[in-house]
This record gives C-alpha cells, structure tokens and sequence, in this order.
C-alpha cells in the first residue's frame, strides 16, 4: 500500500509550525510520530494535502517541573518515557509508555500522538488521566489548558481545535506518601491496543495507612478513556489494603461501561476491570510505602 500525495513540511520552530498550521486553513494534518497517521494513510483514511513535521522541535521535547507541576513535552517518546525520564516519570505513565506497541513502536510514537488519538484504551491516556493531568494547548491566539476529562470527547476526539499544537503535559510532581500503578490485559502477545487497561493513583496520610485521596482510570471500558467515581469514593478515607481495594475493584466494574465485541464480552471486560483495579492499587501502595 503506497501513501497518497501530499507535501512535506519541516519547521524550524513552534511558531513557524503554528503559523503554517493556521496558513494551510484544514488542509493540513500535524506529523509527529506517523504512528497513527501515516498508517491510516496508507489505508486510505485519512489524505492530509499538507504534513507538518513536529517531530524536529525542540519546544517539544522538553521536559521539567515547575514548581509543584512537572511537565513533559508532548514530542517525547514513549520510549524516554518507558525509560523513566531520570526518574521524573511517574510510575503508571512509564510502565503505561512501556507497554505501547514494540520497541520500534516506542521509538517514535509521541506522548501528544498517543493523547490526540484519543483511543478508549490508549496506553498513555488512562495512565494520565489517575494522575490527574491536564494538556497545554496551542495557537496563534496563545494557550489554553484542558483537564484530561474535558480533552477526551470520544474514540479519536478531542477538544483540540485545528489550529492548535498539543505542546505539553502538566501533571502534579509526585511527593511521598502518594504511588501510581498500571495494569494492561491483551488477547495475546501481540501488538494490540488493550483489551482493558487500569491505571491507579493514591494519596496516604500521614499515618501511612488511611486513603487521602485516589483515582482509577479504565481503558475500553466507554467510548473515552474514563475515570471511576464509584472507586474514588470507596477509597477516600478508607484504611489502604486488601478490603478497601475489594470495594474499589467492584465499584470501578460497576461504573465500567464495556461493549461486547469480536475480542471480548463486556461481562468478561467488567471483571477484567476488577481484576486489574485491585493490582494497579496494590502497586500503588507499595510505592507510597516506599516498597
Ligand atoms: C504496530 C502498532 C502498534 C501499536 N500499539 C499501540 C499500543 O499498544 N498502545 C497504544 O496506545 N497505541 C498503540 N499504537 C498507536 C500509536 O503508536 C500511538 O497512538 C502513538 O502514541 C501515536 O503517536 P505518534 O507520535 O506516532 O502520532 P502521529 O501518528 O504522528 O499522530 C497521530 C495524530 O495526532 C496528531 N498529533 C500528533 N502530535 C500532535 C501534537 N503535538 N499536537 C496536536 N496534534 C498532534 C496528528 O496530527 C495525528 O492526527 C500502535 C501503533 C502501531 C502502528
């Protein structure tokens, strides 16, 4: 299968491609990875008659806290980020990255790639949105920031406009006390987006018993990645351990809206969700205890 036509354009910075972004009115598609894109062009789904090549900018690939927020560019790879960034990733995005696709894969599929997807069970979104983090968006108009939650509209939709750039990440730096945790079920050894994949976050107090505060993402469980208002509540206030993780894992099946398909059933996709909800928190704990 051969790509369809198009003209290739490199750059040299933010602005430039901004610039070329809001020039081009709809013509033009932002190239970051190719993962995604020049894969559905090659299957005749999409035929952008511009490329704007992302990938050379260095406004994007940065990555560094400020203050409380840490932030990360969204032209990294999932491969840097599988790697740790020196230890600034949190746990559940860098086992998230590190589940994404083969080592080729990683390579060159971007954080904002895999976000502006939107797939329901993107390995970096579900890890993203238990960590709470929103996106920093991009136009000539200057920026705007969306939380997680309002960014996912449906399979492949977002609340990024034409004419704006996903450029960062911004996420909560994390402190001691809290801990992150991912869990991803496939068919097989093969790469595929998951079946259903769990992402955990928690908070102790103090006493490095009692839950200050959780989040549970789930993955293919509705047409967007989404989070458990139901596991939330069980585990805020409750002592962090086998009974409050029970609770958490039954509501979290309990909110899961899977559908039936060739892959799976959605009874089977609600006690997967169950499943790994109670061994993302398990991973969780142990890193705020230190373990
Ligand atoms: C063999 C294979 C296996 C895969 N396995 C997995 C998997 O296991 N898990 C998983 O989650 N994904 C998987 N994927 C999908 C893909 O690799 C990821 O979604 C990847 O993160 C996309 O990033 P990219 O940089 O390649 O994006 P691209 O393909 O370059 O772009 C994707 C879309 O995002 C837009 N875009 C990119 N960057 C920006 C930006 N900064 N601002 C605004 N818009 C932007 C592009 O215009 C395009 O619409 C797989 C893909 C392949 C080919």
């Amino acid at each position: 299968m051969l790509l369809p036509s198009f003209t290739y354009h490199r750059p040299g910075g933010l602005a430039e491609a901004l610039a070329m972004l809001d020039g081009f009115g709809g013509q033009a598609k932002l190239l970051a990875g190719g993962t995604d894109l020049l894969v559905n062009m090659k299957h005749g789904k999409q035929a952008p008659a511009q490329l704007i090549d992302l990938d050379g900018l260095a406004e994007l690939k940065a990555s560094g806290s400020r203050g409380d927020a840490l932030e990360l560019g969204a032209g990294l790879k999932a491969a840097a980020i599988a790697g740790g960034l020196g230890g600034a990733a949190p746990q559940a995005l860098a086992q998230g990255a590190g589940a994404l696709g083969s080592p080729q894969v990683r390579n060159r599929a971007s954080l904002g790639g895999n976000l502006v997807t939107a797939r329901p069970a993107a390995d970096m979104c579900v890890p993203l949105l238990a960590l709470g983090a929103r996106v920093a968006l991009v136009s000539p108009a200057g920026e705007r920031q969306v939380d997680l939650p309002e960014f996912f509209l449906g399979p492949g939709l977002t609340a990024l406009h034409p004419s704006e750039v996903l450029t960062r990440v911004l996420l909560a730096k994390p402190r001691p006390g809290e801990g992150s945790g991912y869990g991803k079920l496939g068919l097989r050894k093969a790469l595929e987006i998951p079946l259903v994949n769990v992402a955990a976050w928690l908070a102790l107090e103090a006493d490095g018993k009692t839950i200050k505060e959780a989040r549970v993402a789930l993955g293919a469980a509705a047409p967007t990645p989404m989070l458990s208002p139901g596991a939330a509540k069980a585990l805020a206030g409750a002592t962090a351990g086998d009974d409050a993780f029970a609770a958490a894992a039954f509501a979290a099946a309990a909110d899961a809206r899977p559908i039936d398909d060739h892959r799976g059933s959605a009874e089977y996709r609600r006690d997967m969700v169950a499943a790994l909800t109670k061994r993302c928190l398990g991973q969780a704990l142990a890193q705020a205890r230190g373990n």
